[in-house]
């Protein structure tokens, strides 16, 4: 089924799976930032029985969702192109999904980030025939252990197999499978290494981790990412994006450009709010007490960051 217009994902859809994925993780929000497991762990494992949605958005672009964060999928006769690799124990799930959508062998995949939810897979389908595309900070960043503070967790180098092998700096345009795609780097965001990659035909926007579609973001200070970077790309979301076209978040329904502005002034008054109190020198504990969220919660803080959360994420940056 090739829809015309941005498909809307059910957003009871994407709660119920989010919730049994959050549930999974033991991802209480408060423990993000304390001890415990590492959501990284609990997140591997909630992957085993995680189920992969398929959904055709336009043209012979499809998404993949459940895994880690969202992968699109391009098909032809070049091979499978996919963004993004999901966790491994979905590895079955994931093969699967890709066989209902043809026969085509994978050849392609770009990271859009060099987080472990958008490169776990990388080895096997690397094993497969995909030759690997990313910003140089991603293989920097998959290179060496490296530890991310706000997951409580240092990831050990990847095998040589899960290296990106051809890389872009500030952009790189390919054309496969009779259509042009368009790589881009941010400038710092999420992490230092976040992407865009455009499928020009079908205008069809993946926006890596610099969108989270109705939920609160994570930011990895650990990696280069910050707030005010994060709003930099929500305002060059905005600006790319037209009314056809369909955004792939990195996490969260598939969306469009009401959803990014939206997403955008949320970022855009939290972080003033978090600022205003920070700057009357509040500490932390004294400005979760004042719930600068508050007004939002209901909508952005029903998946892994609640609100308080996400005020210690912008209190760290402002
Ligand atoms: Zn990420």
């Amino acid at each position: 089924m090739i829809s015309p217009n941005p498909p809307t994902v059910s957003r009871r859809h994407f709660l119920a799976t989010a919730s049994i994925a959050a549930a999974g993780m033991g991802l209480a929000p408060r423990r993000l930032l304390a001890e415990d497991v590492s959501p990284v762990i609990t997140i591997r494992q909630a992957a085993a029985t995680a189920k992969i949605e398929v959904t055709r958005l336009r043209g012979n672009v499809s998404v993949l969702e459940g895994s880690g964060g969202n992968i699109a999928v391009l098909t032809g006769r070049d091979g499978k192109l996919l963004v993004d690799a999901g966790i491994t124990a979905t590895r079955q799930g994931i093969s699967e999904a890709l066989g209902s959508l043809g026969a085509d062998p994978i050849r392609h995949l770009i990271n859009s980030h060099w987080h472990f939810d958008h490169t776990d897979g990388n080895e096997w389908l690397h094993s497969e025939g995909a030759e690997i595309t990313a910003h140089e900070n991603t293989l920097k960043h998959l290179s060496v252990n490296t530890r991310v503070e706000g997951w409580q967790f240092t990831f050990p180098a990847s095998p040589a197999g899960a290296l990106p092998t051809k890389l872009l700096q500030d952009e790189l345009k390919l054309r496969l499978n009779g259509t042009t795609l368009h790589l881009v780097k941010y400038p710092s965001a999420h992490t230092d290494s976040d992407i865009s990659v455009h499928f020009a035909d079908a205008d069809i926007l993946h926006v890596a981790d610099t969108f989270w579609n109705g939920v609160y973001p994570f930011i990895d200070y650990s990696t280069g990412g910050s707030i005010d970077g994060s709003i930099r790309a929500a305002e060059l979301n905005v600006e790319r994006a037209t009314d056809r076209t369909i955004i792939i978040s990195g996490h969260g329904p598939v969306g469009n450009k009401a959803q990014l502005i939206a997403f955008r002034d949320m970022l855009i008054v939290i972080r003033e709010k978090v600022a205003a109190l920070k700057k009357q020198g509040r500490s932390l504990e004294e400005v979760l007490a004042a719930k600068p969220t508050a007004d939002f919660d209901e909508k952005w803080g029903a998946w892994v960051i609640n609100g308080r959360t996400f005020t210690s994420l912008v209190y760290a940056g402002v």
